[in-house]
Formats: C-alpha cells, sequence, structure tokens
C-alpha cells in the first residue's frame, strides 16, 4: 500500500481537474493574484477538449472539409479525380503530435504562472482537505485549503442495458482510430453524432445514424432540425429514425493491423433485424464525473443526474468548495468552463469591484461543426414564444444559395442550402435568437453575437450597411 503522507500541505487554491475550467480557473488566481495554487490532474493535461474533444474535433473537421473542397473544385474547372486518395495514417499523426504539443503547453503555461501541478485522482477527506493517490502509484499526498474548486468534467455514457455494448467506442475511441471504417453505425442526435457523421461522410464512410425522433438536433431551432436532417440524407447519411436500443451487439472480428473489425447490430430497429458494421459510435450523451471524489462524505450536492450544484457564483452547498464547468452541467463548452473559471478567481481573489463576479448563462453562442455548419445564440422560435407569448414574436427567414455554389449544377446548389432565422421580441424588435446554417457560418456568429449580447434591435442589424458579396451580408438585409 502507498504511504499517505503525514501532515497536508496548504495551498490557498487547490483545482480538482487540469481542463478548460480548472486551467482557466487556476491561471487567473496564480497568474493574476499571485495565489499559492494547486492543480490535480488524473489524465492528459487539457482534458476533453484538447484531447479527446474540440481540438481533436476541429482539425478532423478541416480534414473532411477539404475532401468536400476538393470535390467541389471540379464545378471550377479543376481535375479532380473521381476518387481522392488521402493518407488517414498521416493525417492521424500529424494531429496526435499537435496535441501532445499542447499538452506541453498547458503544462508550461501552468508551471511559468507559479502553479504546482500534480498528476493524481484527488478525493475529499474533509471540507477542507483532499488526498490524492499519485498517478505513478508511489503514494497518496494529502493536501488542504479554505477554496476548492471541482472542475472534473465528464465521460461519455455507454448504454448498459444492451449486451455487447462494450465493442463499441465513443469520442475516445474515435479520436484513436487508425484506419477509417467501411461502414459505421452511429447511436444519438446531439453535437457528437452529428459532427462525426458529417466528418465521417464527407470523407466516402457509409454513416448509419440511428436517432429516436424524427430529426436530430432537437434542442436546436426547428428550422436547424428539419434542413440539418434533409441535407445529411441528401448527401448520402443514412438515417435510421425510431431508434429503441439494439436487443444486442456481437463482435464478429475485433480487428486490428490488415484487419478489419466487424460487428453484428442485432435489433427490431433494424431492417431485416441485423446489419453488420465496421465499427459503431456511442453518442447519447455525457455524465458528470464525480463518482471519485467523495462528495457524499461531505455534503456537497447533486442533482437527479448526478451533476453538481451550484449558485450562480458557482458555488456549491459547501462553504469554500466551487464547482464548473461540465460537471455542474451549464452549457457544456469550452469558453464557458474557461469564463466561468476566471469569473470565480477574480469573485474570491480579485479586486473588490470584481466581488461579485459571475458567469451570467444566457445568450451564449455555440457552433455545431457539422456539414455545414451550424451557430446559434439566444433563444429558439418556441422558447422565445414559451417565453414571451407569440404576440410579443416576431421571426424573420432567409434560404437561399451561397454564392460559393452558383456556379454548380441545379441540383447540387439545392443540395446546398443556406438558412438563417432571427427570432425577435416586442415592440422594439430585441433581437433573442439567431440561427444560421451554412458555409461559413462558425465564423460568421462571434461578431453577430456580440450585438446580440449588448441587446442589439433588429433596427440595429438593419442600419448596419452589408458587406458585399457575402452570405453574412442577409442577416442584415433580412427583411
Ligand atoms: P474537462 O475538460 O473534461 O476536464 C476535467 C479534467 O478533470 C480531466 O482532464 C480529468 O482527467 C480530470 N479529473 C477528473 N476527475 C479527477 C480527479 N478525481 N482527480 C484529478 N483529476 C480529475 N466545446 C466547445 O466549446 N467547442 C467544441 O467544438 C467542442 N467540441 C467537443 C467535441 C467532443 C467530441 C466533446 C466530447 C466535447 C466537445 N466540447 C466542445 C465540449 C468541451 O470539450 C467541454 O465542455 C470542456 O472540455 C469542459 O471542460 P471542463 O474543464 O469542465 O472538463
Ligand atoms: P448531447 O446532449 O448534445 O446529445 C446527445 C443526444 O443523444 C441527445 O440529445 C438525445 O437526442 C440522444 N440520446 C440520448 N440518449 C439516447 C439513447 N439512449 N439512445 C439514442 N439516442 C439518445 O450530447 P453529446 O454527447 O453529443 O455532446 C455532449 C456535449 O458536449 C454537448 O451537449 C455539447 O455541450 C458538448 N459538445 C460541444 C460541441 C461543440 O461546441 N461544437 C461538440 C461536441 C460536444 P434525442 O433526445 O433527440 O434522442
Amino acid at each position: 500500500m502507498a504511504p499517505i503522507s503525514a501532515e497536508p500541505e496548504e495551498f490557498e487554491y487547490i483545482v480538482i481537474g487540469g481542463g478548460s475550467g480548472g486551467s482557466g480557473t487556476a491561471r487567473r488566481a496564480a497568474g493574476w493574484y499571485g495565489k499559492k495554487t494547486l492543480l490535480i490532474e488524473n489524465g492528459l493535461s487539457g482534458g476533453c477538449c484538447v484531447n479527446v474533444g474540440c481540438v481533436p474535433k476541429k482539425i478532423t473537421w478541416n480534414f473532411a472539409s477539404m475532401a468536400e473542397a476538393l470535390r467541389d473544385s471540379v464545378h471550377y474547372g479543376f481535375a479532380t479525380p473521381s476518387n481522392i486518395a488521402f493518407d488517414f495514417a498521416s493525417f492521424k499523426a500529424k494531429r496526435d503530435a499537435h496535441i501532445e504539443g499542447l499538452n506541453r503547453i498547458y503544462e508550461r503555461n501552468w508551471s511559468r504562472e507559479g502553479i504546482s501541478l500534480i498528476h493524481g485522482t484527488a478525493k475529499f477527506t474533509s471540507r477542507k482537505t483532499l488526498s490524492v493517490i499519485l498517478q505513478d502509484g508511489s503514494s497518496t499526498r494529502t493536501f488542504k485549503s479554505e477554496h476548492i474548486c471541482i472542475a472534473t468534467g465528464g465521460y461519455p455514457i455507454v448504454p448498459g442495458d444492451i449486451p455487447g455494448s462494450e465493442h463499441g467506442i465513443t469520442n475516445e475511441g474515435f479520436f484513436a482510430i487508425e484506419e477509417l471504417p467501411k461502414k459505421i453505425a452511429v447511436v444519438g442526435a446531439g453535437y457528437i453524432a452529428v459532427e462525426m457523421a458529417g466528418m465521417l461522410n464527407a470523407v466516402g464512410v457509409e454513416v448509419h445514424m440511428f436517432i429516436r425522433g424524427e430529426t436530430f438536433l432537437r434542442t436546436f431551432d426547428p428550422m436547424i432540425q428539419k434542413t440539418m436532417t434533409e441535407r445529411y440524407e441528401s448527401v448520402g447519411v443514412k438515417i435510421h429514425r425510431g431508434y429503441t436500443g439494439f436487443e444486442k451487439i456481437e463482435l464478429v472480428k475485433a480487428g486490428g493491423k490488415g484487419e478489419e473489425k466487424v460487428l453484428r447490430l442485432v435489433g427490431k430497429d433494424l431492417e431485416g433485424r441485423e446489419m453488420i458494421v465496421n465499427e459503431l459510435l456511442w453518442a447519447v450523451g455525457r455524465r458528470p464525473e464525480t463518482e471519485s471524489l467523495h462528495l457524499e462524505d461531505i455534503g456537497v450536492e447533486k442533482d437527479a443526474k448526478g451533476y453538481v450544484l451550484v449558485d450562480k457564483f458557482q458555488n456549491t452547498r459547501v462553504k469554500g468548495i466551487y464547482a464548473l464547468g461540465d460537471v455542474t452541467g451549464q452549457l457544456e463548452l469550452t469558453p464557458v468552463a474557461i469564463a466561468a473559471g476566471r469569473h470565480l478567481s477574480n469573485r474570491l481573489f480579485g479586486p473588490p469591484h470584481l466581488s461579485q463576479s459571475y458567469l451570467p448563462y444566457e445568450n451564449i453562442p455555440t457552433v455545431v461543426f457539422a456539414h455545414p455548419e451550424i451557430g446559434t445564440i439566444g433563444l429558439t422560435e418556441p422558447q422565445a414564444i414559451s417565453k414571451y407569448g407569440t404576440e410579443k414574436i416576431k421571426t424573420y427567414h432567409t434560404k437561399f444559395t451561397n454564392m460559393f455554389y452558383t456556379i454548380f449544377p441545379d441540383e447540387e446548389k439545392k443540395g446546398n442550402p443556406t438558412e438563417f432565422k432571427i427570432v425577435c421580441e416586442g415592440d422594439e424588435e430585441r433581437v433573442v435568437g439567431l440561427h444560421l446554417l451554412g458555409l461559413g457560418v462558425g465564423e460568421m456568429l462571434q461578431g453577430f453575437a456580440v450585438a446580440v449580447k449588448m441587446g442589439a434591435r433588429k433596427k440595429d442589424f438593419d442600419a448596419t450597411v452589408a458587406i458585399h458579396p457575402t452570405s453574412a451580408e442577409e442577416v442584415v438585409t433580412m427583411t
């Protein structure tokens, strides 16, 4: 058994989890306010976003977009071969190397700012003390602080009730794939399912999406749900609606070097009751990572799904213990976790005028890196109606062909929609929702998000001179 250090070492601030949120709050506390800070991380530095989330995802999205652009280039007169060859292994090696570089950059930044880093798994032994089993197994150390922040993120759900579900992969396995499967089943209808299905389809994988409803992205505006689901079908993604679960999943061949993995999916929702695929991706949501922390012992409360309950200041129910990021289930996005972390450190350790600092969770922009992208901020039309009443809501809508596709054959033009919706409230027509779908909207949304955040009205959009020729100009010329 590993020896336990005698006296707990004291820090002014302890952060559990070196992902987006943990790094954000620790750096602000140590780097800006000079607090003696300890960061405890039991995985790869940078957490989900850097290692198995946003970063490898966006690089893979670029890879897939490149394949689309090469295919599209034929319409601009380029002699593009019908079957574009690519070297996935070399792409993956470069992506992995970039991420390893980021791991080192994270640790260098922490070290430069005077943050002490411990690689190990933390658990509470009292409200002010933690014990940490070091990752190398050499010992257990104890630490104490008046201020402890839980930023332990989450992990992907794998359905426990389907025999053989362990033969599928999650986002973690997705980024470990060495060779692209020929045919994949993607179960889920949210961000991850839509992003990964889109990327795989763009590089020639046969993609079967299993969704419970009629459309995917059911928490988004109905315009987005409908057009994106149709768009995916039109570019060859096979959508299996009304999914209620497979009966079982059998591993026919484990796969490996030079051999394809083969899975047999069995269930009533499948035509002919079974389907053979080369991979299965579970993208049915995530759960908060709290089990290792022993929160019950110290009175930190969780909701029914296990998310740590916090107030608007990220305080848990226990004085001196805070939580932020995915572990709280409040908009699971990297910039949200970072912002919440910085606000918390400003409040705890900053100057008096920041003593009430907190992150408001309204009007946070988000992009789904689908093919094409989706950008959204604020309320969907149904949310706005339910909040303000039908008579108070006016919407503006446009659907058009981006100029990029103007010289494409008619059929392809139709298959590449761009669609925008502005949701306005009251006589002043304050913009309370903006929903964008199309080429480039991921970059387009950020600027408009500033306007929405500032309380812009439709007439402020209208008063802004358009930039021509762009598709963004449609946002300020809608009638
Ligand atoms: P994490 O980044 O998960 O960090 C938590 C850390 O705590 C982990 O490193 C973990 O190892 C550590 N830890 C856990 N328990 C312990 C313990 N007991 N002791 C010590 N350490 C512990 N967001 C975006 O904004 N844009 C995107 O494009 C985007 N794409 C995504 C794509 C995918 C596939 C996924 C899965 C997520 C994506 N996200 C995206 C979401 C984003 O990654 C998360 O919201 C963000 O990483 C949450 O940060 P966090 O600090 O709360 O948790
Ligand atoms: P999401 O919550 O976005 O989506 C999961 C979806 O899966 C649900 O909406 C649900 O859709 C469906 N689902 C749930 N249970 C089942 C089931 N048993 N069988 C079939 N389908 C099921 O989770 P993700 O895992 O996709 O992503 C987690 C979070 O990470 C996101 O919410 C987002 O905050 C973040 N993220 C952000 C990204 C970005 O910013 N670009 C990219 C990736 C992730 P339905 O109810 O319609 O069936």
